[in-house]
């Protein structure tokens, strides 16, 4: 059993408002949204974070971000959408398992507050 949180929500282990899943990657609500629509994407497989990722990884990368734009179809994000990846300690990168956000539902401003 993995300690790490978004490996045990992308083995069903800790449930999670999913809305979109194939066999490479998973998209779930954030369990506190700092926005109307608030996703968090990852990949099911583990990387700590997007330092993790190598050139290898270019496949994966490219279908983390297109999975970002079928999210971005859909009706509540029909004004446009933030993606965010946080990075280390000082980007604010909490959870250790690579994720994108996807924010809006409002405008979001900028800078971010
Ligand atoms: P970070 O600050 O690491 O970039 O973002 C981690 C995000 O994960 C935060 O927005 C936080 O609200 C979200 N989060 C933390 N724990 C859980 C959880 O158990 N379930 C879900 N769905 N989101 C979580
Ligand atoms: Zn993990």
């Amino acid at each position: 059993m993995s300690d790490c949180l978004f490996c045990r929500i992308a083995s069903g282990e800790i449930p999670a408002q999913v809305l979109y899943e194939d066999e490479e990657v998973m998209a779930f609500r954030d369990i506190n949204p700092q926005a109307p629509v608030h996703i968090l994407v990852i990949p099911k497989n583990h990387y700590t974070s997007l330092l993790d990722l190598t050139e290898r990884d270019q496949e994966l990368l490219a279908h983390l971000l297109l999975t970002v734009k079928k999210l971005g179809s859909r009706s509540d994000l029909e004004g446009g959408f933030r993606t965010v990846i946080n990075t280390g300690d000082d980007g604010g990168q909490w959870v250790k398992h690579l994720h994108l956000h996807v924010l809006g539902g409002r405008p979001m401003g900028w800078p971010p507050g």
